[in-house]
């Protein structure tokens, strides 16, 4: 089996049985990501202990490379603290983003999003989950967009219509 075909299946696993998918309760920071370019909607509930992160949950409505991303990107950091998710987020960043970037072994199954650099419309569907999860470890209750800022009253409004299948 070639890497790439290996990495797709990756991709297609956690898009069909996304890990960590949910709302936590209690949890101590959230932010809301959108993608308006695809339309990828994402709300990320964490509980943090001090300098750590203890769980994480994703909910949300988008394309399969983000809410792959998503579920993959859950597994990588639930136990870690700031400083290795921190440095984390920067690998999968050189890695969505620079053609020559070499996975690393600390990066593990997160290595099959570099397949997405080849789809350069697609890394911003790959990217939104650790742009979310860097605004709700920072600023918690925001809510950030890859394209334009929109309140956080708007972005939940919209993705509870999503979540309760009202167009
Ligand atoms: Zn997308």
């Amino acid at each position: 089996m070639e890497l790439k075909d290996l990495y797709r299946d990756v991709i297609l696993d956690h898009n069909r049985h996304p890990r960590n998918f949910g709302r936590l309760d209690p949890a101590n920071a959230s932010a809301v990501g959108h993608n308006p370019l695809c339309g990828d909607r994402l709300a990320l509930s964490l509980r943090l202990n001090g300098e750590r992160l203890e769980d994480i949950r994703f909910e949300g409505k988008g394309c399969a490379i983000s809410t792959a991303s998503a579920s993959l990107m859950s597994e990588a950091v639930k136990g870690k603290d700031r400083g290795a998710i921190r440095r984390l987020f920067e690998q999968v960043h050189a890695l969505l983003t620079r053609q020559d970037a070499v996975a690393g072994s600390e990066l593990g199954k997160l290595a099959a999003l570099s397949g997405v650099r080849e789809y350069p419309a697609r890394v911003k569907c790959a990217s939104l989950c650790w742009h979310t999860l860097n605004a709700a470890l920072e600023h918690s209750g925001d809510t950030v967009s890859t394209e334009t800022t929109e309140s956080a009253a708007d972005a939940m409004d919209a993705h509870r219509l999503r979540v309760l299948g009202e167009p």
